[in-house]
């Protein structure tokens, strides 16, 4: 509400200190409401009431005054004010709870036409609870049955009820309240699941991040329209049901039980994995089944999936619960059970791990001493290391899943060469890093005729500032060295960069301004290159607020030193900022006129001419003496002539500090030239009527943008998957805090690490390292990674010299689509029966053909390995015609 820049009666600073304090330390209750703030906002707000002690000597300084709470940094779109994607808790914004936010509002207002970005806790786990504020709501695609391709996009929280989904629909559509209604979620490939459970919550429902929902009105003779659809449509529900046809083994779909794709997703790969189903639907498992493993889960864990795997090969089902499963999985491993989003390669660690102990054919472990090779052939070392794996670890899950990897470590110092052969189940390869970025910054040149101009430039991804300046040079002309970086935040500048800065100190969400400016004078005399910030003076004047307040764009201005005087000064800004000033004067401003003058008729020419008067011994130039000048008023007659001080300038000037705040000594003069350092900060101290009559507020925020900003900000990058392979095969030394202990320095070493593949499994799990975590970054990796279908060879990897060739085919692709924790999971798996390719979406499945499996959504991949003596597979015909169809069995419409 509040657009006032003061908002409400404040508190002094302790007071608000002492208020806010213990309400930002409360803890989350599940139902309450928080709200988000700009982090930027919020510090500057400690700042000024100097919340943390260090910040205690600028306490209460007007200058800091945070004004009305800013949020736009937030968001991605400011019309619509929806949320930036991959905010991060503390470095983007702040949480406070509702009393706090109710605080801060009434002190100093929000931002006008800004809505309060306000987030409920949700509570998730199973067993264990925990509360978490839900920042980003799930957003659903809702669209009326009659109507499917008007489809409007709403957002929910998880916590709300289909049942005010339900009415938030028939509001959007109109829907009278005495009409009778039902729910659809619509998946990929038009299948449809019937939603009926008003009361459970979004979260409960499994409903996903952009998830298409349909509502259904009855017709007015009490029929479905949907009933018109064949009768397969009506066993779709959520509960596992024996159906009338018969339809494709395997080719069964998981219903969603709630945030359960991830698990849905990793479940298909494992179920297209031949030599395992097989396995247990030969009832294989049950003569192995090891109940008293203590590192097991007592055998349960295999029973329920081959109960699982039989439903879905039984080809009686077009889709089925994983219920069991899932409460199985959530008995042993309670991290899976909640509803938060979860990762699918960690739940196929997982199981992979629980179905080997289930069923390792081992009773009782033997201890066995881990020998080094000490110098042995790798082929001695490498059969002692598999034979005791095996001695202690055989069962299904071995026989397929494990292969044997060898590490080498060297010490710097001593040489000592440690080899050793450890299994594997997966191989997890790291992506390479994006090499390159692009940003976003707004040049401001130092030809005033020129408007602000946002560029988009690609930068290496560790550059300094200056590999910056040279890609602007290059799309701007300007030359880098005449380039300064600055970020630009609540009218000053929050930093000013050095040219070797790293650009990683740059966020994206910094407001980047590049300033052109001159290190010398056409007539290459040495400039010195000021801040200059507008302050705005302020009418109504209370305790705790200052005469003047910071607004419009900060300048960086140069002027050769040997003209550093006050006039010149005052002309330069002028002559910065004339474009944006408003001619000619209207009649009230006219009374300062105190002389007519001459001038031409074009406002700007006559300001820029009347520049050159001013310019006091040289250079003096004649304006157009021809023309008259307007008789009501008139620029230059408030520009002030030199010797002519009693004449009304537009602004004073004042020295200060980078936060716009009035220094204890002014201005000092040696002889006319004023002595200040590079970078000096002066403030411009406009009154607010003039700022008002004379600013073109409209112009002075104009800003161009240049064919740059047309390219897409992410760069489509691909790699291989040998780039990937290569590059976990690439020797590395071991970091400062991650040494290795040499047992012949008897200390720890940085030593070098190389990992090579010895012998590699039946199936190949490929895990594409595409989540990376540091403490500032958190980030999904798009890039495609380009995997071959069929013929991949890992010989060239394998470092046993008398290994039979190895290829692979692949067999199955988990996918992730979407941000970190909001994401969706699905699969491609290629059926053992026929051969052909399916697209498993939760309980919908679709044909799928081998030209859409390589994505950037691509997260683990499943090769199977070709017995020497089998040929190559026949590519099955005209796949890709069949791509779009149904598959038998199906419940779609
Ligand atoms: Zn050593």
């Amino acid at each position: 509400m509040a657009a006032e820049l003061d908002g409400g009666p404040r508190p002094d600073v302790g007071a608000q200190r002492a208020e806010l304090g213990p309400l930002l330390g409360i803890a989350l209750r599940p139902g309450e409401s928080w709200y988000l703030i700009d982090s930027r906002w919020f510090k500057q707000w400690k700042k000024y009431v100097g919340f943390d002690s260090w910040d205690m000597y600028n306490v209460g300084e007007p200058n800091l005054f945070p004004g009305p709470i800013d949020n736009s940094g937030l968001f991605a779109d400011p019309e619509i004010q929806t949320l930036k994607e991959h905010l991060i808790d503390e470095l983007d914004y702040v949480l406070v709870p509702t009393e706090a936010w109710n605080k801060l509002v009434n002190w100093y207002g929000c931002v006008e036409g800004q809505q309060p970005i306000v987030r409920k806790v949700v509570e998730y786990g199973l067993f264990v609870k925990h509360c978490k504020v839900e920042v980003y709501l799930l957003e659903l695609k809702l669209c009326e049955n009659s109507d499917p391709t008007n489809v409007l996009t709403c957002h929910f929280s998880k916590a709300d009820t289909i049942a005010t989904i339900e009415k938030e629909m028939r509001q959007l559509f109109n829907i009278p309240s005495e009409k009778e209604t039902r729910l659809w979620s619509r998946y990929m490939s038009n299948a449809y699941e019937q939603v009926s459970n008003l009361d459970s919550t979004v979260q409960d429902a499994g409903l996903y991040h952009g998830q298409v929902l349909l509502i259904e009105v009855k017709n007015e003779d009490g029929t479905w329209p949907r009933q018109s659809l064949p009768a397969k449509v009506s066993g779709f529900s959520y509960s596992c049901r024996e159906s009338p046809f018969q339809s494709q083994p395997g080719i069964c779909g998981l219903s969603n039980l709630g945030n359960t794709c991830f698990m849905n997703s990793a479940l298909q790969c494992l179920s297209n994995t031949p030599p395992l189903t097989e396995y247990f639907l030969e009832d294989r498992y049950e003569a192995e089944i090891n109940h008293d493993n203590p590192l097991g889960m007592r055998g349960e864990i295999a029973e329920a999936y081959a109960e699982l795997i039989k439903q879905m090969w039984s080809g009686r089902h077009s889709h089925v619960a994983p219920r069991m499963f899932k409460t199985q999985v959530g008995r042993f491993a309670p991290q899976f059970s909640g509803y938060q989003q979860q990762d699918s390669q960690e739940l196929l660690a997982f199981l992979l791990d629980g179905l080997h102990e289930d069923l390792n054919r081992v009773k009782k472990k033997p201890y066995l001493e881990l020998k080094d090779a000490n110098g042995r052939p790798d082929s001695v070392v490498a059969k002692e290391a598999w034979e005791n794996h095996r001695l202690r670890n055989d069962s299904i899950i071995v026989d397929i899943f494990h292969g044997l990897f060898k590490s080498t470590l060297v010490c710097p110092k001593c040489s000592k060469v440690s080899v050793t052969f450890d299994p594997f189940c997966y191989l997890t390869l790291p992506l390479p890093l994006k090499k390159d970025r692009s940003m976003d910054v707004s040049l401001v040149f130092a030809d005033l005729h020129r408007r602000p101009t946002q560029y988009r430039v690609v930068v290496p991804m560790m550059g300094a500032v200056s590999d910056l300046c040279e890609a602007l040079s290059k799309l701007s002309k300007i030359p880098a060295e005449n380039m300064v970086v600055t970020d630009v935040y609540n009218h000053r500048f929050h930093k000013i960069f050095q040219m070797d800065e790293g650009l990683s100190h740059i966020m994206p969400k910094d407001n980047i301004f590049v300033y052109e400016v001159c290190k010398s004078s056409e007539d290459g005399a040495e400039c010195i290159t000021l801040s200059v910030y507008f302050r705005e003076k302020r009418i109504r004047q209370s305790s705790t607020s200052s005469g003047t307040v910071l607004c419009g764009q900060p300048l960086l201005i140069s002027v050769p030193k040997h003209k550093l005087t006050l006039d010149h000064l005052y002309n330069v800004v002028l002559e910065q900022i004339g474009h944006y000033i408003k001619f000619p004067l209207t009649k009230e401003y006219s009374s300062v006129c105190l002389d007519s003058g001459i001038c031409n008729g074009s406002s700007r020419g006559c300001e820029v001419e009347e520049m050159e008067h001013q310019d006091g011994d040289e250079g003096r130039e004649k304006a157009s003496e021809t023309d008259s000048c307007q008789s009501e008023g008139c620029a230059h007659d408030l520009l002030g002539k030199e010797g002519q001080h009693h004449k009304k300038h537009l602004f004073t000037f004042s020295l200060v500090n980078s936060y716009g705040i009035s220094e204890i000594n002014s201005i000092t003069t040696e002889g006319k030239l004023l002595k200040l350092n590079s970078y000096a900060t002066l403030a411009i101290d406009l009154d607010p009527d003039t700022r008002k009559l004379l600013f073109d507020e409209q112009e002075s925020q104009a800003f161009e943008k240049d064919e740059s900003m047309l390219q897409s900000q992410k760069k489509k990058t691909t790699v291989a998957l040998k780039d990937c392979i290569e590059l976990f095969t690439t020797m590395e030394t071991l970091g400062e805090h991650d040494p290795w202990y040499c047992p012949n320095c008897k200390k720890h070493q940085q030593a070098t690490k190389k990992f090579d593949l010895w012998s590699l499994p039946r199936i190949l799990v490929v895990h594409l390292k595409r989540f990376s975590y540091n403490r500032y970054w958190r980030d999904k990796l798009d890039t495609v990674v380009e995997f071959p279908i069929r013929d991949l060879s890992m010989s060239e990897f394998v470092c046993d010299p008398i290994a039979d060739p190895y290829v692979y085919d692949l067999i199955a692709v988990s996918n992730h689509y979407g941000a970190m924790g909001v994401g969706h999971y699905t699969a491609y798996a290629k059926n053992k029966v026929n051969g052909r390719w399916y697209y498993f979406d939760d309980s919908s499945v679709s044909m799928a053909s081998e030209d859409q499996i390589v994505t950037k959504a691509a997260y683990v991949l499943f090769y199977q390995r070709r017995d020497s003596k089998q040929h190559i597979a026949p590519s099955l015909p005209a796949e890709s015609e069949l791509a779009s169809e149904e598959c038998d069995g199906m419940d779609t419409n």
